[in-house]
């Protein structure tokens, strides 16, 4: 390698460095392999980028400048090794002319993330209200245990694709009036990947995936409500080419329940009174998601009144504290009457009379809405 990396890039020692990143393209140009046909254009590219590579750095230069390319111990040198990707510096030279797509890096398919996987979920009323451990069954592609994804029958490993000599390309210099520039695409025989198998894994069949059916265990918080979707990270399909891997999506469904409905965080619960309740008052047993609970109805209880029990309802999914239980009550006229109640029903018809009075202005139905803000 030529040592005085002024001479190797044709500028003055004085030179600035826009001059130095002038000098490199031109030489960068005229020696890339994929472009050049002199005959040591190889080892020339090589012999420029290592010069700039000093030059272009005030640090490196300064040192260069003091103690050439022999330098000292404890300087740490020149690492040549670490010397930047030449597809890197060609997109560097080459990137801003327009019309180039696809150099360098950008050719070569990068890691994916997996594939998502969704699925649903029953869940009872109870549990979406206080949260609950579930299994959920799903059949997932998942790396070959076998030949840990490589795709290789074990004893053997992948070899190194002839098409693309492992790079995961291939590189096609065309020639043009505009000048020379390369096509790069993603090699056809091992899709990228840069190597092939030439013994295919007997489990999967070279695919280095095989489908399993996996119980994955799901934390469902308390709170969720019907329809709603829970995101279980990192645990759909593998990633490719060290991607990371999809996430499980996981849509509940609520069953309905036996006695309750849902508002928000609310419980509402409808409670049927008879006539002697709802005009004597009561004291009644009512289901609430914490057990039973006794509720007294006033006298005069008229359908469509809402009884509170404050904190058993469903406990709020972001945040502290828990709805309210709401009762709603109806008053049941009964449907078939034993000749002692008619009796009785007669008796009270005559003290009650025929007056008819409207002094309802609102429906049953509305009450209920506008109670419940519906
Ligand atoms: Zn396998
Ligand atoms: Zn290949």
């Amino acid at each position: 390698m030529n040592d005085d990396y002024y001479a190797t890039l044709g500028v003055d020692r004085n030179a600035s460095p826009e001059e130095i990143k002038r000098a490199y393209r031109q030489l960068a140009r005229k020696y890339h392999p994929d472009v050049s046909s002199e005959p040591d254009a190889e080892e020339k590219f090589k012999e420029v980028n290592a010069a700039y590579e000093v030059l272009s750095d005030s640090d490196k230069r300064s040192m260069y400048d003091r103690y050439g390319s022999e330098v000292p111990p404890g300087f740490g040198g020149f690492d040549y090794g670490g010397m930047r990707d030449p597809f890197d510096i060609f997109t560097e030279v080459f990137g801003n002319l327009g019309g180039f797509g696809g150099f360098g890096r950008s050719g070569r398919p990068g890691p994916r993330r997996g594939n998502d996987i969704r699925t649903s979920l029953n869940i009872s009323f109870e549990e979406a209200a206080f949260g609950v451990e579930k299994e959920v069954e799903i059949r997932r592609q998942e790396v070959c245990p076998v030949c840990s994804g490589s795709g290789a029958e074990p004893g053997t490993s992948p070899e190194t694709c002839t098409e693309c000599g492992g790079s995961g390309q291939t590189r096609q210099v065309q020639h043009t009036l505009l000048g020379s520039f390369v096509n790069i695409t993603t090699c056809r025989r091992c899709n990228g990947k840069g190597t092939v198998v030439r013994t295919p894994c007997h489990e999967c069949h070279g695919s280095g995936r095989i489908y399993t059916n996996r119980g994955i265990q799901v934390s469902i918080p308390a709170g969720v409500d019907d329809k709603m979707t829970i995101r279980v990270s990192g645990q759909g399909e593998p990633g490719e080419l060290n991607g990371p891997n999809g996430n499980l999506y996981i849509t509940l469904d609520v069953k309905a329940h036996q006695y309750f409905k849902r508002r928000d965080t609310d419980v509402i619960l409808e409670l049927k009174i008879n006539v002697a309740q709802a005009a004597l008052g009561d004291t009644i047993t009512v289901p609430t998601l914490d057990g039973d609970r006794q509720i007294t109805v006033p006298a005069g209880t008229q359908s469509g009144a809402i009884f509170r029990l404050r904190g058993l309802g469903i406990p709020k999914l972001r945040g502290v504290g828990r709805g309210d239980e709401l009762i709603v009550t109806q008053v049941a006229i009964p449907k078939r009457l034993s000749e002692e109640q008619e009796e009785l029903f007669q008796r009270l018809g005559d003290t009650l009379g025929t007056e008819i009075v409207i002094d309802d202005k609102q429906g049953f139905v509305d009450r209920v809405k506008e109670a419940l803000g519906l």
